[in-house]
């Protein structure tokens, strides 16, 4: 760094509220699944910013749809209709499981369980009780918190949370039996658990909450913000099971990396919901709808489900192929995929960045996970396993 350049990490350090455990790095650039810090060091992406970057860092398409559309218009409340936002809609909608043809357009994930669960209260005459999973995560304003299971996360506010929340065993198709009752809204759950360690959830299991929900007036709602858009090998995770729910949440990867985030549900749900008893200004903004059309039509012109299903069996198999005696599993779905150690996996994670530029996450206290763009290279695939199999060599746990 030149005498000149702002010291950017302190800067940032300084003023940030601090909730974030910060890395010691600057990054400054990406493109596809590389991304660049600011003294020049290349890194293999496997965060794809919490699995929004499924189309690549700075899609091109992306990036040409959002030049011109910030040339052309902005911001446009949703009272007064746009055309990028009725094209955005066509295209999402033409992608959704048959039959899921209404949306509520925002701009995050969390925002978007917030609306799931005001829908569901008024489409099923106001009851009041939701069954979500433990491990399951939903976001993190209070409503959807509510949903988020870890303790850490739930326990400073639990004072002003919804009691009317039980979890139950992922899983667990008994317990869901013996949970759901006449007044239950909804059973909300991720079809692949992410934060919570990724764990994807038994077709059987989520077969039967269809099932259930169905017999007993509730909402089937599924969290897709994390799974859908190609990241498991299908363009929705429900496939794999073939089930429809009647809601589902959307966000991350929606739109190419700019906030977006949705609601998708049924035309009966939708229709129980009172002209203005929900809304957001930033939902269906032009920006976002431009961006969204071009990513939505970039994952259909190259089957990107396809080359996650492909690229992420390649790199289960590989990691597998390390046989590590510190590996206890490697698990997951299409480019969603785990490694759960048998010690704690924040000391191979730093390696890996620090050592060999390779960015992964966290799952829980074991789980080194995997979310990388589903456009990265085999090339990279091969880099990052490398990297792996040696942290896991030098690295005392
Ligand atoms: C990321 C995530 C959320 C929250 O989305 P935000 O955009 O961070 O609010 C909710 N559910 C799941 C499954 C997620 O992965």
């Amino acid at each position: 760094m030149t005498a000149t350049t702002p010291n950017w990490l302190e800067l940032e350090q300084k003023y940030d509220s601090g909730v974030y455990n910060k890395h010691q790095v600057v990054m400054v650039k990406g493109k596809n699944a590389t991304v660049w810090d600011s003294e020049g060091n290349e890194y293999i992406d496997c965060v794809g910013g919490y699995g929004v970057a499924n189309i690549g860092h700075c899609n091109e398409d992306v990036v040409e749809a959002i030049k011109q559309q910030a040339e052309t218009l902005l911001v446009m409340p949703q009272t007064l209709p746009n055309d990028k936002r009725a094209e955005f809609l066509e295209e999402l909608v033409s992608v959704l499981p048959e039959g899921m043809n209404r949306i509520f357009l925002c701009s995050t994930g969390t925002e978007a369980m917030e609306a799931a669960k005001k829908f569901a209260i008024t489409a099923t005459n106001g009851r009041t009780k939701f069954i979500a999973m433990k491990r399951g995560f939903s976001g993190r304003t209070l409503g959807a918190l509510a949903f988020t299971w870890e303790p850490k996360y739930r326990e400073p506010f639990k004072g002003v949370m919804d009691q009317n929340v039980e979890f139950i065993t992922y899983g667990d198709i008994e317990a869901l039996k013996a949970a759901i009752d006449e007044n239950t809204a909804a059973v909300i759950m991720e079809p692949v658990q992410g934060e919570g360690g990724v764990r994807p959830g038994a077709v059987e299991f989520i077969q039967a909450a269809r099932q259930l929900t169905k017999e007993k007036g509730a909402l089937l709602i599924l969290d897709e913000i994390q799974t859908g858009f190609c990241r498991t090998g299908k363009m929705f995770a429900c496939e794999h099971s073939g089930v429809v729910p009647d809601g589902m949440t959307l966000a991350k990867a929606m739109a190419g990396g700019v906030p977006i985030g949705a609601f998708a549900m049924n035309a009966e749900v939708a229709d129980r919901m009172p002209k203005g008893g929900h809304g957001t200004t930033f939902g269906g903004n032009p920006l976002a709808m431009a961006a969204g059309v071009a990513a939505i039509r970039f994952m259909k012109k190259n089957q990107l489900w396809k080359q996650a299903e492909e690229k992420g069996n390649y790199f289960m198999q590989k990691l597998r192929e390390i046989g590590s005696p510190k590996i206890r599993e490697v698990r997951g779905l299409g480019l969603m995929i785990g490694v759960e150690l048998k010690e704690k996996s924040a000391p191979y994670i730093t390696a890996l960045e620090h050592e060999h530029h390779v960015l992964t996450l966290q799952a829980t206290p074991l789980v080194v996970r995997f979310l990388p763009p589903l456009t990265i290279s085999y090339e990279q695939i091969d880099q990052a396993v490398a990297a792996f199999k040696t942290v896991l060599e030098t690295v005392e746990g």
